[in-house]
């Protein structure tokens, strides 16, 4: 799994996916860069879920507000007061670590217990062994499920409560070493905001303290009369948008799953109260069916339904997805109740409500939200992707099995050779194909490892001219996947690549 990851981010890095942000300083931690493929696959899943969300939607318009919002929004919003991760330091190494990511760490440890435990029977036993029943008769393994269960029950108890003491007893309790140094040395837990603080306006008197937003959905929000009144929407009706948000986590690992700037779509879909059962469920389904769509595999998804709900939530799950480190959330849709637009009104002073001409009555509307980060999103896909294919002949390949309507390049024109007019050949079918898709030029080395490059970059298609194309105007087109190649005429090549990429 490690290793696999390992080479998820060695892999982005080489390609021109990912790069670490301002790598020649030696980079910032949990920042990162998207390169000139990076950029391509980020913007085409950005696209693919516009696409889906406003685009086939009637009742679902579009937004771009501002990443600077009036600081009050933050109050409105409980980002003020309640959004922050409870942190520990080790008075001997100085470092600092989020409470609750030390203990889930002390977790997974045990966790890897149990695996080994299981391996070393699955070795022991054969084809006779079962893992369900080993799991559930064997009185060690069952100590370790134990342990953790009674440790993250508590752990979860102690934080809704707010009961910062006990957080540190358990630390103290289950004596949780410094992962760096292993002192145990550790200072209260303390809560720490999530929010980046900066000004607004040069002097010092006057300037105003500003937030970056941690959460793109309050944009929507506060634009709710106004989009409602100048799209003339009706309820049901959502508002969605796509954007940077920007959170101080204070671990920062696992590569893009977990940024300090990073970016989310996210959709605010308005109805009437008393239905959020109904949009719940209905919201819950189409956003599984569009990740589904992707063909990423479907035992690769599942729902996590929280019982322990957010302060501004009457139900939630997440749509977690198979990461090389496990599932972890990719998606959440949260049913927000009437909490953020009474906030809003409250803070505000301003009405923020909607008049049903069919019930001839004014109320203030409920709210169902779906939030994915993009940058998660990415993640997903891109490690999904990524495989090691052993061929009938002996090799092994590396290819980049993305999604074709995500992939940044759609296809490779290649001349056979650099001469006997096919680069002239090559080029011109390249002029005729970009207006509708990324293409690239290569000649460089044998056609054989120039394949191999486009399958490693994640091309659907390579085209290769030759000396027949000369005669009959056909060229050979391979499948990535399947590493078929036909024999095509060129002005077919358009409608071949389009029926593929297009969704
Ligand atoms: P987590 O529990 O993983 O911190 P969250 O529950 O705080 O996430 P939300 O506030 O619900 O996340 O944000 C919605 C989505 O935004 C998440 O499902 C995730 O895809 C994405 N997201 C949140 N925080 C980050 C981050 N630091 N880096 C990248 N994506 C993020």
């Amino acid at each position: 799994q490690d290793d696999q990851f390992k080479k998820v981010i060695s892999h982005a890095k080489e390609y021109g996916y990912v790069f670490q942000s301002s790598e020649i300083y030696d980079g910032l931690s949990a920042v990162y860069d998207y390169a000139q493929n990076g950029a391509e696959l980020k913007k085409n899943i950005r696209d693919y879920w516009w696409k889906a969300m406003v685009q086939m939607n009637e009742n679902i318009v579009g937004i771009d507000a501002a990443i600077f919002m009036h600081p009050t929004t933050w109050k409105a919003s409980g980002h003020v007061d309640a959004f922050n991760d409870p942190l520990i330091d080790n008075k001997d190494s100085k470092k600092r670590y989020r409470a609750d990511v030390l203990i889930e760490d002390y977790c997974a440890k045990i966790e890897a217990k149990i695996d080994k435990e299981v391996n070393k029977a699955a070795k022991r036993f054969g084809d006779a062994f079962n893992k369900e029943e080993f799991l559930s008769t064997n009185g060690r393994v069952l100590g370790y499920q134990e342990k953790i269960n009674h440790t993250l029950s508590r752990m979860a108890k102690s934080l809704e409560n707010e009961d910062l003491a006990d957080v540190k007893a358990l630390i103290e309790e289950l004596a949780i070493a410094d992962p760096l140094t292993g002192s145990k040395n550790w200072t209260d837990v303390k809560q720490f905001n999530l929010m980046f603080g900066t000004k607004l306006g040069a002097s010092a008197d006057s300037a105003m303290d500003l937030y970056l937003r941690p959460e793109t959905a309050q944009g929507i929000f506060v634009n709710f009369l106004n989009v409602q009144k100048t799209g003339r929407m009706k309820i049901p009706f959502g508002i969605a948008q796509t954007g940077k948000a920007f959170r101080n986590e204070i671990v920062a690992r696992q590569f893009i799953f977990r940024m300090r700037e990073f970016e989310q779509m996210e959709m605010q879909f308005f109805i009437k109260p008393g239905t959020q059962q109904k949009w719940y469920e209905h919201w819950k389904e189409t956003r599984l069916k569009w990740h589904l769509s992707l063909g990423m595999g479907e035992d690769n998804y599942r729902f996590h339904d929280h019982e322990k709900l957010a302060h501004y939530a009457d139900a939630a799950a997440d749509i977690e997805f198979k990461f090389p480190f496990g599932f972890k959330e990719l998606e959440g849709i949260h049913s927000r109740t009437d909490f953020d637009l009474k906030a809003h009104e409250e803070y505000s002073g301003k009405k923020l409500q909607y008049f049903d001409h069919e019930d001839n009555a004014s109320y203030t509307p409920y709210v169902l939200e779906t939030s994915i980060g993009l940058d998660r999103m990415f993640l997903a896909v891109f490690s999904n992707s990524l495989q090691d294919e052993a061929l009938e002949n002996g090799t092994t390949r590396t290819v980049l099995k993305l999604p074709s309507v995500l992939a940044p390049i759609k296809a490779a024109v290649l001349p056979l050779v650099k001469k006997d007019g096919l680069p002239e050949i090559a080029r011109k079918i390249i002029e005729e194909l970009k207006w509708d898709f990324n293409v690239v030029y290569d000649e460089k080395d044998a056609v054989g490892r120039r394949y191999r490059r486009q399958d490693a970059n994640g091309t659907p298609f390579c085209i290769t001219v030759d000396h027949n194309t000369l005669e009959d105007h056909t060229v050979t087109i391979r499948h990535r996947d399947s590493m078929e190649q036909e024999r095509v005429k060129i002005e077919d090549l358009r409608d071949i690549i389009k029926k593929e990429v297009d969704v």
